[in-house]
């Protein structure tokens, strides 16, 4: 039987986020995007304080030791616990208060969701529940990008070789646009989790991720971007020189060599989350639409002939409708995780579609309030550049798509270019 009911646990976990964000994460949303590069110190003191009170991983489902809710799926054998799903909830709310200041949280973030996804029962251990005990605020990011590979991340050059007489890891490259870079470099005690090749010949099967802690010398920031939208989050270019790090910071088994896809796993874990932001940007542009169309006067007419609605009546049962279909894949592909099925290409459909679907969400929010839209009296026009970066990072619309195309068709990336 199919359900689309949403679970009870879930829904007061997304009920209790849309208060805070409605008090704490609105309030400095405007701030924050026209402060970038500067810290909202409340906010991240306020995540830091809930994260040391276990708050943060029961919200978002994350390293929780508290049990959910677990009922059996039919046909399984193990009960399926909605960690996925409460993150997608969680993060949805999370964004619909602000997006950019939701990337910037004191939280495990990419980083950590590699070492979730790839790292050992040990790696998880060491390096995750800091989010929650070390003494100052951290950040986790995940540095794949470089000058010369983004899409096709395989061509990555930074180099991990072996130094067999210390038994350490040296890292030698250069990183860009990490999310939360400078953060995780310099502030924090947190981590930078680098995709960096073993051996160059080996191509795909050489590359692996390496977490590379805070302090750690050889590691530098060279550059933070200013950007379009959410300029509440750090993006910083990392440099790696020398960089020494133990034998054991080589996430998931060093001798294994399925390195590549190892990481790659890593996207089918994050994938539905950056969709997860993307509907809060989406919901939050359609809701203060729907609010400003009821204060003028509009009534949106729902069950009656298509032809006798108004053209702003459709377009904003449109907005709703992409916003409930982009939902409903990025669930999917999150509940897929947590009953262990494997989720590579839903996670790709959710996220090719709804970087586009909330982009054009959000663009039709600013056209149907006119000058207010554009205006920086309300928050349309941030949403809106808010939500394009989620059809960029994380893989581009078309990279996603290229994704979708070659495993419905069998194809392989050199098949189907
Ligand atoms: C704000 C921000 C934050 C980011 N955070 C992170 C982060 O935390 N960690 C990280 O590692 N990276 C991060 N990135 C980088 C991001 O993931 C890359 O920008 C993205 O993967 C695209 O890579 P690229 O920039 O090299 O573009 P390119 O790969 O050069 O692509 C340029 C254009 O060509 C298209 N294209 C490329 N190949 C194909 C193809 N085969 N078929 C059709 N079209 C194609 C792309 O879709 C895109 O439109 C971030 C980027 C931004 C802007």
């Amino acid at each position: 039987m199919i359900s689309f009911e949403i679970p009870p646990a879930v829904a007061g976990t997304s009920k209790m986020i849309n208060d805070f964000a409605k008090i704490i994460m609105r309030k400095w949303a405007r701030w924050a995007d026209d402060h970038e590069h500067e810290q909202v110190k409340e906010w991240v003191d306020t995540m830091w304080n809930l994260a040391k009170a276990g708050m943060v991983s029961s919200m978002t489902g994350g390293l929780s030791k508290k049990k959910s809710d677990k009922p059996k799926v039919e046909g399984e054998k193990k009960p399926v616990k909605y960690q996925n799903v409460t993150m997608a909830a969680a993060v949805e709310e999370l964004s619909w208060g602000d997006a950019g200041l939701y990337l910037a949280m004191p939280f495990m973030g990419l980083g950590g969701a590699a070492v979730a996804a790839v790292g050992t029962d040990e790696q998880k251990e060491k390096f995750l529940k800091r989010f929650s005990t070390a003494d100052n605020p951290c950040w986790g990011a995940m540095a794949i990008t470089e000058p010369n590979a983004g899409s096709d991340s395989a061509a990555i050059t930074t180099t991990a070789a072996l130094d067999e007489k210390t038994n350490e890891w040296v890292l030698n490259g250069e990183k860009i646009f990490v999310t939360q870079g400078k953060s995780a470099v310099e502030d924090s005690e947190g981590f930078v989790v680098a995709w960096a090749t073993r051996d160059r010949k080996a191509g795909r099967a050489g590359i692996k991720s390496f977490v590379v802690e805070h302090g750690t010398p050889g590691m530098k920031v060279t550059k933070v971007e200013e950007k379009l939208g959410i300029r509440a989050s750090d993006t910083a270019s990392i440099f790696f020189e020398d960089c020494r790090i133990p034998y054991d910071n080589v996430l998931g088994d060093a001798e294994v060599k399925e390195g590549f896809k190892g990481a790659m796993a890593t996207f089918d874990a994050t994938r539905p989350m950056v969709a997860a932001s993307a509907i809060g940007i989406g919901r939050a542009a359609l809701e203060r639409c729907q609010e400003l169309f009821a204060e003028n006067g509009g009534q949106l007419r729902y069950g009656i002939n298509a032809g006798k609605l108004t053209s702003a009546e459709r377009d904003l049962m449109m907005m709703e409708a992409q916003l409930k279909a982009s939902r409903l894949l990025t669930w999917k592909a999150a509940w897929m995780a947590d009953a262990g099925i494997h989720n590579n290409l839903e996670a790709s459909i959710c996220k090719a579609k709804t970087g586009k679907a909330i982009t054009w969400v959000a663009n039709k929010a600013v056209e149907l309030c006119g000058p207010l839209g554009y205006s920086k009296t309300e928050l349309l026009e941030k949403w809106l550049r808010d939500a394009k970066i989620n059809d960029i990072f994380e893989g581009t619309g078309q990279i996603n798509t290229l994704v979708v195309a070659r495993r419905y068709f069998g194809l392989s990336g050199k098949e189907l270019k």
